[in-house]
């Protein structure tokens, strides 16, 4: 292993690495899933990579609602003029949320494809905070010059859109940060990609991949969007009542799936919650949606007939106050369901969510609502994002780093994915936590539990709190 200069040993110190080596620093999301913050550095800079949060449901929380964590920046606030700026690779909580709670923190420039930047507008808006005072719109094929580092936007396929992988050149160095991603041969929205897409030349004798490991624990590839769509219109084709379909609101491609449903079975669609209808704007203002059929007002659902009533509603995952929540309660201003109606979940169901998603699928069988959840139906309802075991041996094959650095997942799926990366041909695979400094480039290393990391919660009262480890 190269030797450290500029003495590392002590936590949280000044030093910063070895100016000749690339290093990467999480601070989120490696060894967890949620509220991602990364940092890659070179020659004494910084460049950071995503800045979301999670969603922590707590068992004395009186509200029901969640609290809002994110990571602890205090690493990279401490030598904030060493950043040279902040890229979000994506519109997933898990990558942007924070941004409206840290960007007066961090004070650098925001760099985002256009939808991605609606969307923080947006949130931003919506929640208070702070929006970055330089929030640059990147094409998703570009490349840009910030401070020392040399960054090409790569577009990938993914459960939003616009979203990318980075390739991060510094001094003589270049690495690929993925984001999330999947192989999806017909996505809906956007084009459809496969890693052979990406021109060799620019990839070539690539240092180093940092990695998804969201799903490397399931064999085989995950579905795309298009067999969602093909599920969903089968499955609503013949029904006669009222539809309900509860999604992912991020998720622009299932928007657009809903609207083709609509079209096909003669329905009209309402949009029923408060994320879903922003996400349907930023995706119209960046012009995603193919063709030219758009939802109905939801005011107007009511007065449909049974038959060609439809709407897409947040609450998928048992959320309180959210849509379906109230639909089993009964209490929703524009729709009421009950005997011959169908509520479809077309979204998984995230651990620690199965005992609020039974109970809200018992009070809508309890009006006599036939529901169909995507975790137990045979037909395609629902398709992850992420890559699944075949998809990274794909992307490893053909891109053939010297160094896979498997991030965005717990200890056991970034196992797998490393074991996955050895199996592809990649000679080395290196898997850590949150703070450790990892060597990317020339010689692969690790440095454990190098810089400070905690937590933050969003208090009630609208305060950072330090959490207790
Ligand atoms: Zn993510
Ligand atoms: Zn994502």
């Amino acid at each position: 292993m190269r030797s450290i200069a500029c003495g590392l040993a002590t936590r949280g110190d000044a030093m910063i690495p070895d100016p000749q080596a690339m290093v990467f620093v999480p601070l989120g999301g490696t060894g967890e899933i949620g509220m991602n913050l990364n940092l890659y550095g070179h020659n004494g800079r910084w460049l950071m990579v995503d800045c979301g949060i999670t969603f922590e449901h707590q068992a004395h929380s009186s509200s029901g609602r969640p609290s809002i964590q994110m990571a602890d920046p205090q690493f990279i606030v401490s030598r904030r003029d060493t950043l040279d700026g902040l890229i979000i690779t994506h519109a997933h909580e898990d990558h942007l949320g924070a941004v409206p709670y840290l960007w007066e923190k961090l004070r650098c420039p925001v760099y985002t494809t256009p939808f991605t930047a609606s969307v923080l507008r947006r949130k931003t808006a919506w929640r208070g905070g702070d929006l970055p005072a330089e929030l640059i719109e990147v094409d998703p094929h570009s490349r840009h010059q910030i401070g020392c580092f040399d960054v090409q936007w790569l577009p990938l396929t993914h459960s939003t859109a616009e979203t990318c992988a980075l390739a991060i050149g510094a001094g003589e160095y270049r690495i690929l940060h993925t984001a999330d991603w999947k192989i999806d041969a017909r996505p809906v929205v956007g084009p459809p990609w496969r890693p052979e897409q990406w021109a060799r030349h620019q990839l070539a004798g690539i240092d180093a991949v940092v990695c998804d490991s969201t799903n490397a624990l399931k064999n085989g590839r995950s579905p795309t969007e298009g067999d969602v769509a093909d599920g969903l219109l089968q499955t609503i084709a013949p029904l006669t009542g009222k539809v309900v379909i509860a999604c992912f609101a991020s998720n622009i491609a299932r928007i657009q799936t809903a609207l083709r449903v609509a079209h096909a079975t003669g329905r009209r669609l309402g949009l029923l919650g408060r994320s879903l209808d922003n996400m349907y704007r930023c995706g119209l203002a960046n012009a995603l949606f193919h063709e030219d059929f758009r939802p109905i007002d939801s005011a107007h659902l009511e007065y449909l007939p049974d038959r060609e009533v439809f709407a897409l509603a947040t609450g998928s995952q048992g959320e309180v106050g959210a849509v379906l929540h109230r639909l089993g309660l009964d209490n929703h201003r524009h729709l009421s369901v009950g005997d011959g109606d169908t509520v479809i979940f077309s979204a998984k169901t995230i651990p620690g969510n199965e005992s609020a998603v039974a109970r809200t699928i018992e009070a809508l069988k309890d009006r006599g609502v036939s529901v169909v959840h995507a975790d137990s139906s045979k037909k395609t309802l629902h398709a992850s994002g992420h890559p699944c075991a075949d998809e990274l041996a794909d992307l490893y094959r053909y891109l053939e780093p010297k160094l896979a650095v498997p991030v965005h997942g717990e200890a056991a799926h970034m196992k797998a994915n490393a074991t996955i990366a050895r199996a592809s041909g990649v000679p080395h695979a290196l898997t850590g936590n949150n703070g450790d400094l990892f060597y990317l480039a020339p010689t692969p290393g690790i440095r454990r539990r190098w810089a400070e990391t905690g937590r933050l919660e969003y208090t009630q009262e609208g305060q950072l709190r330090p959490m207790a480890e």
